[in-house]
């Protein structure tokens, strides 16, 4: 497989989700960390925006609330290259009805190198990063020469 580099800024697009159940712990965490999250730019699913923007009082750009295609809006923007980070506190003790544009956000966040925090911890870990403060390259696959490779062994089979 061939790679190439996505370069990240060191001023971040942050993408912030958290499930019902989880969205005081994302905004509490959000509070604690107002003062590096306002260096970069913030968007999320519909709820979570509208409740970090009103309680917080950070800009965060709102897209659908994720039952109604926020989690799809995003994946899609991440496949754009628009998304550096997803915190993305999911609800591991009940399931949504959206539980399948879940999977794919996550994977499709994978699948762009995109770093993913699933809990507190983690986004911890992420935010105190020195990589924070740096621009940086995510390794992604590089679609082009692999759809040419693609269509040149699908022409040969014909
Ligand atoms: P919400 O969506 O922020 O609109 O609640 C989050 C989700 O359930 O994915």
């Amino acid at each position: 497989m061939e790679y190439m580099a996505a370069k990240m800024d060191v001023q971040k697009n942050i993408a912030l989700v958290a499930h019902d159940n989880m969205k005081k712990e994302l905004i509490e965490w959000v509070k604690v960390n107002k003062g590096i999250l306002k260096k970069h730019f913030l968007c999320g699913t519909g709820t979570t925006a509208k409740l970090i923007s009103e309680t917080v009082e950070l800009p965060v750009r709102a897209y659908k609330s994720g039952p109604l295609g926020g989690d799809q809006q995003i994946g899609s923007r991440i496949a754009e290259g628009d998304i550096d980070l997803l915190i993305f506190f999911w609800d591991p003790l009940e399931a949504q009805p959206h539980d399948p544009d879940v999977k794919a956000l996550l994977r499709i966040a994978v699948l762009y190198d995109v770093p993913v925090a699933n809990n507190r911890a983690t986004a911890d870990f992420i935010l105190t990063s020195p990589l924070m403060y740096n621009e940086y390259e995510r390794s992604i696959i590089d679609y082009n020469k692999l759809m040419n490779k693609r269509t040149k062994e699908t022409l040969l089979k014909e």
